[in-house]
């Protein structure tokens, strides 16, 4: 027992001694991993094994390959296919499980509060000690403030996808029922979704095909012309974070296909049987409206997990950021004792700080400039020179490409520099004050300071961090002191973190849409075709890749599988 609330502390797993392996690895350093999702699981695959006796604490004891989520929702594929027991995963390095939930991190303990419920449903806390610890709980659903969210669906979990699916059925067998009012029965049959991100926009386009290939089969015909589906966007396009022309396309095809695009639409309320939005029309009047619903789908984009809230909380005014995490470049929380504590993936964000290092990155980039050649520079350039520089568009372009090469994750920032030097060059003299390089930092920075909510950033980051931890073990002991500058280890072994965007991609109603930096790809059979490939070898192990397939197989003869 111990920490603040005397409460017991894990001192061994269950499985401690079960082989030589895992009796081995007790004395290695404590590595504690919260969540079993993508930023989880991509850390776990790139550990070396016995390097660290690996806890791995989460709720869900199962990955979930959410990309396919909305095509298990209403029952393209099998749930089965995505899901990966978190046991198989950690075998590898010998890692051990608890299915629980974090509630709180003590750092100056090193100790996570852990809390479980047993069989009457008691709060059983504990604690679980870490000499390493990484954040990845991911995000929960943003809210908005709405009320009556109970009436509507999400989509996150595998439980989530069950539920709607069920619901499809149900809704399906009863509009086929002869007490069923030709009203109630266009009721059931409308679906609502509230939200037109990737995960809103794919739902829809899941149910059209569905509706539309495999209800023809077995079902009344009558149900296809009652059939109603709805999307509620707030703002005039839907798939705004992609290429215009794939929002374009996308809407395109959506009319098309009769789906209903209420854009430019706010959720107010969500009723037992019926959402209620504001629509602002061409004039900018706002109009009251509603739309009834047998489901509907509430996917407007994600907010802050509790763990995570508390962790900032607690962590006060190092940390800055109010909708996730802040890390350094190492994805060091901020804040937490150095080299403690890591977060990854939806639940955190990487700071970039350029503009509070303006006067060291202009004094850096005038001494490699015009005073390489003498070793020592402070005393060279005053901060009174600092204050009154006037760096030209060129000088300032070298500048960029000196602060590029220091902070690499701020790479896709300091193009938006380039094109923000007019702007800030009010006289248009052709030159920035310092105050001015200093201004346009900031806006730099407000505009990186969070990395996109995906599953492509948090599977960088985990494969990032799991190197790193396997590094770090190994390099303890081979640095000398004179490696690490400022104790800090991270930066003496390894680079800053680096986000490549692959591009994203959506489906679309038999076909899919693909935005690639520096090109887009829409529709057709080949945009589906490559959508899946994309998947098919990011998906975790074989066993899934060959029930992925098998279900694409299967749909493909047989068609859907909505009624088990
Ligand atoms: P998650 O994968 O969400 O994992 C979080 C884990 O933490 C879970 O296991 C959870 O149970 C656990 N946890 C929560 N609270 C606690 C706690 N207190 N203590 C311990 N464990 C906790 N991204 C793409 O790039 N492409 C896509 O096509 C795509 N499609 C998507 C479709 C859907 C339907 C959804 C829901 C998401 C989609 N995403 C997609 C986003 C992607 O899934 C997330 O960005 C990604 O899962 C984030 O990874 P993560 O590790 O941060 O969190
Ligand atoms: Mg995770
Ligand atoms: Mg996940
Ligand atoms: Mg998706
Ligand atoms: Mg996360």
């Amino acid at each position: 027992r111990g920490g603040p609330e005397n409460l017991p502390i894990l001192s061994q797993h269950l499985d401690s001694f079960d082989n030589e392996e895992k009796e081995e690895l007790r004395h290695r350093p404590k590595l504690v991993v919260l969540g079993s999702g993508w930023g989880s699981v991509s850390l776990l695959e790139t550990l070396d094994p016995n390097d660290y006796d690996v806890t791995v604490i989460s709720p869900t004891n199962y990955f979930l390959f959410t990309p396919m989520l909305p095509s298990a929702a209403v029952g393209t594929l099998e749930l089965k296919s995505l899901v990966e027991s978190i046991r198989n995963i950690i075998r590898r390095v010998n890692g051990h499980y608890l299915e629980a939930n974090a509630e709180k991190i003590l750092f100056s303990e090193k100790l996570i509060k852990v809390s479980v419920k047993d069989a009457e449903g008691k709060n059983r806390p504990f604690y679980v000690p870490y000499d390493k610890l990484v954040v990845a709980v991911g995000s929960t659903s943003n809210t908005h403030g709405v009320q009556g969210l109970q009436y509507s669906h999400q989509l996150k979990t595998a439980e989530d996808a069950l539920t709607i699916r069920k619901k499809i059925a149900c809704n399906l067998e009863r509009a086929c029922l002869p007490t069923t009012s030709d009203e109630e029965r266009k009721k059931l049959l409308s679906f609502v979704i509230c939200g037109a991100g990737p995960t809103g926009v794919e739902v829809a386009a899941e149910i059209f095909d569905l509706l539309n290939e495999d209800l023809c089969r077995g079902f009344p015909k009558i149900l296809r012309q009652e059939i109603s589906i709805h999307i509620i966007q707030s703002r005039s396009h839907i798939l705004n974070t992609y290429d215009k022309a794939i929002s374009e396309y996308a809407m395109k095809r959506f009319e098309n296909d009769s789906i209903d695009l209420l854009t430019n639409s706010r959720v107010k309320e969500i009723l037992p049987d019926e959402v209620v939005f504001d629509q602002k029309n061409e004039k900018g009047e706002i109009e009251r409206k509603s739309v009834p619903f047998g489901l509907c789908l509430w996917s407007t984009g994600v907010a802050q997990n509790p763990l995570a809230q508390d962790i900032v909380k607690s962590l006060k005014s190092s940390q800055q950021n109010r909708r996730a995490i802040e890390t350094d470049t190492q994805l060091r929380v901020i804040g937490a004792p150095l080299g403690d504590v890591y977060a990854i993936g939806d639940c955190s964000t990487v700071r970039t700080d350029l503009a509070d290092h303006t006067a060291e990155y202009v004094r850096q980039y005038i001494h490699s400039k015009h005073y390489s050649h003498i070793q020592r520079h402070s005393s060279i350039i005053t901060d009174d020179d600092i204050r009154h520089v006037n760096l030209s568009h060129t000088e300032l372009k070298e500048l960029s490409s000196y602060i590029q090469c220091k902070n690499p994750i701020a790479t896709e920032a300091l193009a938006l520099m380039h094109e923000f030097i007019p702007k800030y060059d009010t006289t248009n003299s052709g030159h920035l004050s310092f105050d001015q390089v200093k201004a346009m930092l900031k806006e730099v920075d407000s505009k990186v300071t969070s990395l996109p909510a995906t599953a492509q950033r948090a599977h960088q980051q985990g494969k990032y961090l799991g190197k790193k931890l396997s590094k770090l073990v190994k390099t303890h002991i081979t640095l000398s002191i004179n490696d690490i500058v400022d104790g800090d280890i991270d930066n003496a072994i390894s680079k800053p973190f680096k986000y490549t965007h692959l591009g994203s991609l959506a489906y679309i109603g038999n076909s899919a849409v693909l935005d690639l930096p520096g090109y887009q790809i829409v529709g057709g059979l080949m945009a589906m075709y490559l959508w899946r490939s994309i998947y098919f070898t990011q998906s975790v192990s074989m066993r899934t890749r060959v029930l992925l397939f098998m279900d694409w197989l299967n749909r493909g003869v047989f068609g859907r599988d909505i009624l088990s």
